[in-house]
């Protein structure tokens, strides 16, 4: 009696064999079709193939198993098929850490972003004077902090807003990072300033409403100074790691990827911080991830807990705005905290332990 049911068995063992040599030579030719069509720049997914594919199936199926179980367990393997091909793209990708285990690690006048330490991040959010940007140079001095933000162009969402002092603040951020040994990022909006961020800053800053304008990345791809790519405001991480992708195969491979909030419903805070992006980006990239809690908050009073959580997630630093005279800031004054807030800010940070200096 228990004879046939071992041979059955057995047969089953057989066709399973048989279904899996099978469904790996079909995958070996989903691979292929993938190949050609990355060289066409095709997409992967074919809607109109794929029904196309099911219904040739529901006509020649024999039974006993219904049609729309025959097209569900199907449509399974072409799911799995596509998620191969997405995966060899993405080891395609030069910032993939499929590509390169090892994080990519920046070198600023010394200061390493992407190591084993941290950076911290802070400036004004606009250049507006030597006084202001002496004040803010000063205290980062004292607190050991080596790298200084500052806008000149200011891409500004109503063109009656203070546009930035352009060549001018970056002339003022160089004299006044030399005065006080600091780097400095910048923030250029036009293919044509690389030549005069490579002049006079050291990080070129590609804000987030810049972050899918392809002109001004494959520009940065060229420059010879690395690159701090903000999120865009309603960016998928996908959608960011290709906007670095398109620096990187340009022939710059100093790129740091900033999270600095996303649009959302959430009206209590000016966006949404995405602390998730932070170990996503770190496992899908080997780019140094930072996080902007200013622009991501736009408070002043959740920053030290969103440092913390940016730093406790991963993060390789952290960016924040701040001005001597917060109230009369010319852009961002509701963000931007004073010099005595920061010094509270950054000691709590250091205390938290979550900063490696
Ligand atoms: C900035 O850093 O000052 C800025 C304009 O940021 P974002 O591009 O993230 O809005
Ligand atoms: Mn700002």
């Amino acid at each position: 009696m228990s004879q046939p049911l071992e041979e059955l068995r057995e047969k089953l063992d057989g066709i399973n064999q048989q279904l899996l040599v099978l469904l790996n030579e079909r995958a070996e030719v989903v691979r292929r079709i993938g190949e050609i069509k990355e060289k066409q720049g095709v997409p992967k997914f074919d809607p109109v193939r794929e029904r196309e594919m099911l219904e040739e199936l529901a006509k020649r199926n024999p039974g006993p198993f219904k049609n729309a179980e025959v097209k569900h367990i199907f449509k399974e393997i072409f799911k799995a098929s596509l998620n191969l091909q997405e995966e060899d793209h993405k080891r395609q990708l030069l910032v993939s850490r499929k590509k390169q285990p090892d994080n990519t690690v920046i070198d600023v006048n010394g200061t390493l972003i992407g190591g084993a330490a941290q950076v911290m991040i802070a400036g004004p959010c606009s250049v507006e004077s030597y006084e202001q940007l002496r004040a803010v140079a000063s205290a980062l001095k004292d607190a050991g902090i080596k790298i200084m933000r500052g806008g000149a162009f200011k891409p500004r969402t109503s063109p009656y807003d203070f546009q930035g002092l352009g060549e001018e603040g970056l002339k003022m951020l160089k004299e006044v990072a030399d005065e006080f040994g600091l780097s400095i990022i910048s923030e250029i909006v036009h293919p044509g300033h690389i030549a005069l961020a490579e002049k006079y800053i050291d990080i070129i800053q590609i804000g987030a409403r810049n972050m899918q304008n392809f002109e001004l990345l494959k520009a940065a791809g060229e420059a010879s100074i690395p690159v701090l790519l903000k999120r865009g405001i309603a960016a998928t991480l996908e959608e960011f790691i290709h906007a670095a992708e398109y620096i990187v195969v340009g022939g710059n491979s100093n790129v740091m990827l900033i999270e600095r909030g996303i649009r959302t419903y959430e009206k209590w805070t000016r966006n949404t911080l995405d602390i998730s992006a932070v170990p996503l980006l770190k496992q899908e990239t080997h780019l140094p991830v930072l996080v902007d809690v200013s622009h991501s908050t736009g408070r002043k009073d959740i920053l030290l807990p969103c440092a913390k959580a940016a730093l406790a997630a991963g993060a390789d630093g952290v960016m924040v705005e701040v001005h001597p005279e917060p109230q009369v800031a010319l852009s961002d004054a509701a963000q931007q905290i004073d010099i005595p807030q920061f010094q509270t800010l950054w000691d709590g940070i250091k205390r938290s332990g979550l900063f490696t200096e």
